[in-house]
């Protein structure tokens, strides 16, 4: 392209030793134009700068140049096109790369600490891979998505929710799209990022009973068959089986009962499927369950409705669900009457479930689900929404990278 390199040296600075890779024009060839790259006359020359290179050895290496102004006939004086960075940060193309597919494996602190640099410059390199990555990825062929909402941080208020939109297609799982809270305005916001085509050739769409979706979903993509997924109504099953622990537990232990007992630690073997609960946990279970109390008694519901999710037919799913929402309904048990009503509410969406039978992969939701709760728990010190974003994006949405070869020579 017109660079060589002139010499290269190892200095002892302040902070510690570093490798300098001078360059310089190639004598016989013009530089180009950062506009229109075209190549043009030279006009003078900027003073010296540097760049961040890949590490050699472990050292901290930089590139030095000066970089040339050419008179382009179209854009008049500019600076010269530098094929090795964009011209606005201080880092090589390499160097962003170089980083950017560190920062998948180890923290972006870490990332910072064992390459000598900066945190603002990893998250600026991620950003960098992330945004050339979804300007580049395709997106023919997105059939089925799954639309969920993740808790964030502390607190329940609206910013500590975001919406996420996953492909959930057999040859392909991934993140297409994040954004803030979890409102309509957020999931029509997420449907307009994939554009009008990808959302006209939608065949299924998995979401939650979250209000906002169902009216979004139904809206904008109402040629696609919209489907309550089994991963969100066990969630719903679990969460109100714990709550009449909870409440049941708590009103055993005020009364001093010794029953209070037989609840201690029984938390996790209830919310397994209970084929899965063994040994001592397996005797406690069936204690507990001989046992008349309230948390049996919900427990027994939840492990009913899981006969729901293997029946082919739709009429006789409907059927299930009428007799074990009216068995509900019955139970005495609040926390399980809300999860009735609320199946109830959605019964045509749920059956949805059986007439996309076959063409929607259970696991799918339920797997990025838990990769980004991972994430967004463990939050990898990422200091800010829009950093945690890029990292949602960086690690999940298989993105298409640009190659980091030196193109420079
Ligand atoms: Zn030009």
């Amino acid at each position: 392209m017109g660079f060589v390199y002139h010499e290269v040296g190892m200095h002892c600075r302040k902070g510690g030793t570093e490798i300098e890779i001078k360059l310089e024009p190639h004598g016989g060839i013009r530089g180009r134009c950062s506009q229109c790259r075209r190549s043009a006359p030279g006009y003078d020359r900027l003073p010296e700068r540097r760049w961040q290179f890949v590490p050699l050895w472990g050292i901290p290496t930089y590139f030095r140049y000066a970089p040339r102004r050419v008179e382009c006939a179209e854009h008049g004086v500019v600076v010269e096109h530098i094929p090795w960075s964009d011209g606005k940060r201080p880092v090589t193309y390499a160097m962003m790369g170089f980083l950017a597919r560190w920062a998948r494996r180890l923290s972006w602190r870490e990332t910072a600490q064992v390459f000598q640099t900066s945190w603002e410059s990893v998250y600026r390199s991620v950003e960098w891979f992330v945004q050339w990555g979804l300007a580049h990825r395709e997106l023919q062929r997105v059939e089925s998505i799954g639309v969920d909402e993740i808790h964030w941080g502390h607190g329940l208020r609206a910013d500590n929710f975001l919406t996420v939109i996953y492909q959930i297609d057999a040859q392909c799982r991934r993140l297409l799209w994040v954004g803030r809270r979890r409102s309509e305005a957020t999931l029509r916001q997420g449907l307009k990022a994939l554009g009008p085509e990808v959302v006209g050739g939608l065949l299924f769409i998995c979401s939650d009973m979250w209000k906002p979706y169902l009216n979004v979903i139904a809206t904008e993509a109402g040629q696609a068959l919209h489907v309550l997924d089994r991963f969100h109504i066990t969630t719903h099953l679990n969460q109100a089986v714990d709550q009449v622990r909870r409440a049941e537990s708590s009103r055993l232990r005020a009364a001093g009962k010794a029953m209070a007992q037989r609840l201690k630690h029984m938390r996790w073997p209830l919310l397994r499927r209970g084929s899965r609960v063994r040994g001592r946990a397996r005797q406690k279970l069936e204690a507990l369950l001989a046992s008349k109390l309230a948390t049996a008694r919900a427990w027994e519901l939840k492990e009913t409705f899981s006969h729901f999710w293997s029946y082919r037919s739709v009429i006789w799913a409907g059927a299930f669900l009428d007799y074990w929402c009216f068995r509900a309904m019955r139970s005495r048990l609040e926390p399980m009457k809300k999860v009735a009503h609320m199946l109830r509410a959605h019964e045509e969406l749920l059956l949805n479930w059986f007439r996309a039978k076959g063409e929607i992969s259970t696991g799918a939701v339920e797997g990025l689900n838990n990769k980004i709760r991972v994430m967004t728990r463990r939050s990898y010190g990422f200091r800010t929404y829009d950093a945690m974003e890029m990292a949602l994006y960086h690690t999940l949405a298989r993105l298409p990278e640009p190659e980091s070869a030196h193109k420079f020579c």
